[in-house]
């Protein structure tokens, strides 16, 4: 082809890449919800599902960097390692000392968590955390997001009830110091009694997880009341026994599904400005993890 006949090249064949990268990547189902809002807005980008091993997160960074992708997701094993790699972290992020989210600003690299965000965007559309009293089961790495964002977002109080003091000690303090909640720890060596106070009854433990579906939290379930909201971190079942129960009760729910589809609607808006429609994401994301 000589230089009359080459083609142009048209800026149509350059999609913005997005991406994650996380060890293991295979069964990260993001992938398939992201593209999905892509395709269905009409989304001149791409996302990448990238299998990135802690010795090649450094390269893997800057290969996003030199190629110009417009940001990516870091899951685990990356979440904090990756933040020696950035030019700066938004609010809750520092707060949370955890990103999984890259967005490219002016040049610069920013680490975001929208871990705790999207929690908290689907729970509003149940409930205004505002001035309400918070029990929050668990202090891992998803309770330590969701609690940052629920204090930041004006919940009045938050009775952290997790397994091992220390780490709940270290969220707790974190929260007492750096937001206007008011949050408590309360241990959970036996059967733990839910205050009548109590607006939202979250769990943010591990309790209940694919293929541990059965698992149930080591709670007195009489002491779920119809008027609490009752949400789950747990994506996989959407319906766990704890979502099941407080069904039984009459109680309003919130979904680990409905987390991970409102992370996914941040994490475009951060990266496209647009906002996408959750609906499609969900019915992809339910396609892809076989939910009916
Ligand atoms: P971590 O390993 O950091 O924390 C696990 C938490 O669960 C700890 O508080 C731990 O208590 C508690 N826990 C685990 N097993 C038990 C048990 N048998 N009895 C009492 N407590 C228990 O995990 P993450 O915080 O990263 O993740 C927690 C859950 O949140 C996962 O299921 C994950 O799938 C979900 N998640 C959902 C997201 C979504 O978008 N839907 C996003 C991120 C996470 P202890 O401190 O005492 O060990």
């Amino acid at each position: 082809m000589d230089s009359k006949t080459r083609l142009k090249v048209s800026p149509d064949f350059l999609p913005q890449l997005t991406g994650s990268f996380a060890q293991p990547a295979a069964e990260n189902p993001t992938v398939a919800m992201v593209e999905a809002a892509y395709k269905y807005h009409g989304l001149h980008f791409r996302y990448m599902n990238c299998e990135v091993s802690p010795e090649n997160l450094e390269n893997a960074v800057n290969g996003a960097k030199a190629m110009g992708w417009t940001g990516f997701n870091c899951s685990i094993p990356h979440k904090v390692a990756v933040i020696k790699y950035l030019d700066g972290l938004g609010e809750s992020a520092k707060l949370i000392g955890a990103v999984n989210t890259i967005v490219k600003k002016d040049d610069k690299w920013i680490g975001e968590n929208t871990d705790g965000k999207g929690f908290v965007q689907a729970l509003k559309e149940v409930i205004d955390p505002v001035a309400k009293h918070i029990t929050l089961f668990g202090a891992g790495g998803a309770a330590r997001a969701v609690a940052v964002e629920l204090a930041l977002a004006g919940a009045k109080s938050l009775t952290i009830v997790n397994r091992s003091k220390e780490r709940a000690t270290v969220v707790v303090e974190l929260l007492n110091n750096k937001t206007p909640a008011k949050v408590n720890y309360h241990s959970w060596t036996k059967k733990y009694k839910i205050e009548p106070k109590t607006d939202i009854v979250i769990n943010a433990t591990s309790i209940g997880l694919y293929p541990n579906v059965n698992e149930e939290l080591d709670i007195d379930f009489d002491s779920i009341e119809p008027n609490m909201v009752v949400a789950d971190g747990i994506h996989n079942p959407p319906e766990t026994h704890l979502l099941k129960t407080a069904h039984t009760k009459g109680c309003k729910t919130v979904s680990g599904l409905e987390m991970l589809v409102n992370q996914g609607v941040i994490g475009i808006k951060y990266w496209t400005g647009a906002e996408v429609d959750p609906t499609v994401m969900h019915r992809e994301l339910k396609k892809a993890l076989h939910i009916k």
